[in-house]
């Protein structure tokens, strides 16, 4: 009996409704999918005629594990809850929300129009209707509450979602991009009004035939509640009213997903899944069938076919706005910003009004594809301001949820600008020196070497005898004169340790990790060419650097070039050293620090914990930033940016990071791993007015502060 009324459990499809409406359903329905797979079609031809780099962008072989990735990615929603657990939650509800009632709507169209039409078979009744209807509605629930929380989150206006741009004054057209407000609202709310309408729909058919199972139906049985003493005919008219609502609504939903803010469900994925997994890292070389052409992108049809699908996965939300240390200090750059404009080349439609303006704001700025060969640079489009005022941190690439790569996109710029002759003269002038002298200093490369002369031993040339460590010193250890004092100590630490290291002496260059970042690849190149041909001639186990910028590229873009070698940073050598006992901690200090994770160390190498841990060796107290580790701020060197004069008047990123220190309950020590950081920050205490709060020390200084006392190691 029990199994009996279970098989009559189900719900009427096309309840009451005759042939030709049926029919004009189906029509409906194959157009909306038209228009659809239209989208889809439409920006993949868009981005097949993005000629800067390889589709797929990585081996086919790879193509399994990335995907994988990607789904391993969006499935957790890892990307997308960091530093903003309240988002991350809330997408999670609509995403799967969305992703079970999608479902749930393609198993009943499998027993209405295949199963049951072809082999007489419906399965859609008794208990697997009970928990099939159970479960959607708990997700349409689930939906509803992670909507509701994102548009609660949007009245109250957190800055990252204020569409105020940067690089525009307040009266400009697209200054404030607020017409990209509507799209959003837009979209959010089509979520909503169809998810309730479900539930009101199923309350009303409830009403209409009252089975005694509605009361499991939670959601439609509230509604069902409200409707008790309704007459039928008005149930049925209100019913078929709701049902057509409700299902153009969600015909039209979907038509629109290639169109709107909705297209990041089908980009996202792309994105996250064929992203370099080293982007900002390691850029990319100039293939050589193109070195001919100019470099970098100057029009959307010098975009390799992953940045441009990149361009339309970004879903505004302003976490790399948010991070990025030139928007904060004032600086006309936003990464989001810079995608945004790109997206829309070469039509802007902010600052139309009517319905162009409304029809650009839904279609979320994805351009047409007209245009294509249109130069994205002017007023109109990214302005050299912007570009030249990157720092290239990869802060914004680390915290992008959906995997876009904002940092090498702006370096692809800087190349075609390098080439133009678009750039800072101090910053020409300073690339001339490196080409001449190899450092960015125009020293006499035979200098290189002069620090170790006040040593009271020798410094083994690596070049000459086979050592175990060969030390890449990097410009700024080996010339500028505060930095040398660090190196002299790290000279002094590795020999009382008995550490068997060389250096290079004059054959060391530059690495090239800067000139790269500015967009020279040229002489990058040239460059790396000359370091790996000096090193492939030495014997040695493994490269120690006392420069995150060298590490990063000697670590991962001379691989590329055939230079492939263990390297690893001077704080993780020392470490080695007194974890082993080679150097021992005697004096255990007492000094309270706070630790700066510089960009290219932390997010770059993701080496957060051997300076920290040194520190906690020798005794001192860490304090950490509000922004530390993978949030790090930037000191405003990288990139090139160390070459570029700031604007008078403007916040330096060091002086901004200076007084987060300062506000630090009694710090005494601001400590980094960084030669550059030791320029920028000794400078930056000073002229922020902070020299009595907060003196500066490189880790090195302080382990040599921890050990035994000795002649040997007094300072230079
Ligand atoms: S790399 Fe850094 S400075 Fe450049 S856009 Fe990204 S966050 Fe901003
Ligand atoms: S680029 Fe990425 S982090 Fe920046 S707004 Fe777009 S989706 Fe968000």
């Amino acid at each position: 009996m029990a199994l009996l009324l279970a098989a009559t459990k189900t719900r009427p499809v096309f309840w009451h409704f005759v042939p030709w409406l049926k029919v004009l359903w189906y029509v409906l329905a194959v157009l909306s999918v038209i228009v659809f797979l239209y989208g889809v079609w439409r920006p993949i031809q868009r981005y097949r005629r993005g000629n800067g780099g390889p589709w797929p962008p990585c081996p086919w072989r790879e193509l399994p594990g990335r995907l994988a990735t990607g789904a391993r990615l969006l499935f957790s929603h890892r990307t997308i809850e960091r530093r903003d657990h309240t988002a991350g939650w809330a997408h999670r509800a609509i995403f799967y929300g969305f992703i079970v009632l999608f479902a749930g709507t393609v198993i009943l169209g499998f027993d209405t129009d295949f199963t049951d039409p072809v082999f007489g078979w419906s399965y859609f009744h008794g208990n697997f209707y009970l928990i099939y209807k159970e479960v959607l509605n708990v997700f349409g629930t689930v939906l509803i509450v992670g909507v509701l929380v994102m548009m609660i989150r949007r009245t109250r206006h957190p800055a990252k979602l204020s569409y105020a741009r940067p690089d525009r004054a307040p009266g400009d057209q697209q200054y404030d991009r607020r017409v990209y407000e509507i799209g959003d609202w837009a979209f959010v709310l089509t979520l909503l009004v169809i998810a309730l309408t479900g539930f009101v729909l199923e309350g009303v058919r409830i009403a209409m035939s009252t089975p005694g199972y509605g009361g499991t139906q939670f959601g439609g049985w509230i509604v069902a509640q409200a409707l008790t003493g309704v007459s039928e005919s008005t149930l049925a008219g209100l019913r078929h009213g709701l049902w057509w609502f409700h299902g153009l609504l969600a015909i039209v939903f979907v038509a629109s997903i290639p169109y709107t803010k909705a297209a990041h469900m089908l980009t996202s994925f792309v994105s996250l899944s064929l992203r370099d997994p080293l982007a900002g890292k390691r850029l990319r070389s100039i293939p050589p069938e193109r070195a001919a052409e100019p470099a970098g992108y100057g029009t959307l049809a010098d975009f390799s076919p992953l940045h441009l699908l990149q361009l339309d996965a970004c879903t505004k939300c302003g976490r790399c706005h948010e991070a990025c240390p030139a928007n904060a200090t004032g600086r006309p750059l936003s990464p989001r910003d810079v995608i945004l404009e790109l997206r829309e080349q070469p039509h802007p439609h902010d600052g139309q009004s009517g319905i162009g303006g409304l029809l650009g704001a839904l279609a979320d700025g994805n351009a047409d594809g007209t245009g294509f060969d249109a130069s994205v640079f002017g007023d109109d489009g990214v302005r050299t301001e912007t570009v030249w005022s990157c720092m290239q941190c990869n802060a914004c690439v680390e915290i992008c949820p959906v995997g876009i790569e904002q940092a090498p996109i702006i370096n692809q710029l800087r190349r075609r600008l390098v080439e133009e002759g678009e750039l800072d003269s101090n910053l020409q002038a300073t690339l001339e020196v490196i080409h001449k002298s190899g450092n960015s200093f125009g020293e006499n490369k035979r200098r290189r070497g002069r620090w170790a002369k006040e040593l009271d031993f020798e410094v083994p040339d690596a070049r000459k005898q086979p050592v175990d460590v060969l030390w890449f010193v990097g410009d700024y250890a080996s010339f500028d004169p505060r930095s040398q004092q660090v190196t002299r100590t790290l000279a002094r630490l590795l020999h009382e340790a008995g550490v068997d290291f060389g250096i290079l002496y004059d054959g060391e260059r530059n690495s090239g990790n800067d000139v790269r970042r500015v967009g020279e690849e040229g002489l990058f190149e040239t460059l790396a060419e000359q370091n790996i041909a000096t090193l492939s001639d030495c014997d040695f186990q493994r490269i120690v650097t006392s420069d995150p910028h060298s590490l990063n590229t000697l670590r991962n873009e001379y691989p590329e070039l055939g230079g492939s070698w263990t390297v690893m940073h001077h704080t993780t050598l020392l470490l080695e050293l007194i974890e082993s006992g080679r150097l021992e901690v005697a004096n255990r200090l007492s000094h309270r620090v706070t630790y700066h994770d510089p960009c290219h160390l932390g997010r770059f190498q993701g080496e957060y914990d051997a300076p920290r841990r040194i520190l906690e060796l020798v005794g001192c107290t860490l304090v950490e930033m509000p922004r530390n580790r993978d949030n790090s701020f930037c000191c405003g060197a990288g990139g090139g940016r160390i070459w570029i004069p700031d604007e008078a008047g403007q916040e330096r990123p060091s002086e901004n990071r200076i007084r987060e220190a300062v506000s630090l309950p009694d710090v005494e020590l601001f400590v980094v791993s960084c030669p550059k950081d030791v320029t920028m920050y000794e400078d930056a205490i000073k002229t922020s007015g902070n020299a009595e709060k907060l003196e500066l020390r490189e880790v090195t200084e302080l382990v040599e502060e921890a050990l035994v006392a000795s002649p040997e190691l007094a300072r230079a």
